[in-house]
């Protein structure tokens, strides 16, 4: 595989031994990965990486690269995380070459800047490689554009599971309601029956859109459109199953017309005006 892709040419950064690089690699689509994890992992002399990622990325890797897998699935997070970044601490001071790849972007609700932050105090050199993350590239796939002129001047990126795995108490659900035209929510799927509630409590409207995006960008991609007052039950009904993205808005209309996927498998637009401006959409 490796000797099959054409890689652009350089000048590209080297990853030195003793390095580690923190890499995002998208939500899913092998191609959402940047240029700088692709270059990464054809240096890498081993490769921590997530549950939450793409494992058909590390076909890209070097054959003799050392792969050590780091999913979190069903432990003590807060132990195992401990353990990851020291992982990362030793890896880099047997002079590796350290790759750590993780799912979308490593700084968003990923534990990167934790990571990042184990190295720096034990003086391991980082460099951190953004990725398009979920919120962003699976809304895109679905197609959502997570900002539209005519629907949103704000986005609110919002996890919807605390340290505890409880919704987050944190986070002020009736003053998000107020301020965020379009709220995308992370490790929703759990807690989205009292998060719509909060949300309606706090002065959403209980047929308001959303759409809620499993494997999104993957071939199993599913996306379920419906309201937040249907949301729970909708869930439930289809069997959708995490990980998901949940996007909460009127933008979510714009699937109607936008998804693209659709189109390209041969269906007609559903609505070609879907927030009914009633005039061409190049004009203002
Ligand atoms: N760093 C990641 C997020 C990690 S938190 C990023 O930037 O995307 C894990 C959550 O991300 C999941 O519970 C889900 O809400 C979301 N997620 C990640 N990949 C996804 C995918 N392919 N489809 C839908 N949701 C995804």
């Amino acid at each position: 595989m490796t000797d099959s892709l054409q890689f652009p040419d350089g000048p590209w950064p080297e990853l030195q031994p003793g390095w580690v690089w923190l890499c995002g690699t998208g939500p899913g689509d092998p191609g959402l990965m940047t240029l700088h994890a692709l270059n990464a992992l054809r240096q890498a002399d081993v490769i921590v990486y997530d549950a939450l990622m793409n494992p058909e990325i590390l076909t890209w890797a070097r054959p003799e690269a050392e792969r050590i897998y780091a999913g979190k699935r069903g432990g003590k997070p807060s132990a195992q995380q401990r353990d990851i970044s020291l992982q990362l601490v030793e890896l880099a001071r047997a002079g590796k070459r350290v790759l750590r790849l993780k799912g979308g972007d490593p700084f968003v609700f990923g534990r990167g800047g934790e990571e990042a932050q184990t190295l720096i105090q034990h003086q391991i050199p980082v460099r951190i490689v953004p990725g398009i993350t979920a919120g962003i590239g699976g809304m895109a796939y679905a197609g959502i554009p997570v900002t539209h002129r005519d629907v949103n001047q704000t986005v609110a990126f919002v996890t919807g599971h605390d340290r505890q795995g409880l919704a987050p108490g944190s986070v002020d659900w009736p003053s998000l309601a107020k301020a965020a035209q379009v709220i995308v929510i992370y490790m929703g799927m759990k807690h989205i029956r009292a998060i719509a509630e909060e949300l309606i409590a706090g002065g959403r409207a209980p047929d308001e859109p959303v759409a809620v995006i499993t494997a999104a960008s993957l071939p199993d991609q599913r996306v379920l459109e419906t309201t937040l007052q249907t949301a729970a039950d909708d869930i439930t009904a289809t069997d959708m199953t995490p990980p998901a993205v949940i996007c909460i808005g009127r933008s979510v209309l714009m699937r109607q017309v936008l998804d693209w996927q659709a189109l390209a498998a041969g269906e007609a637009p559903r609505n070609l005006d879907p927030l009914g401006r009633g005039r061409p959409a190049e004009m203002s």
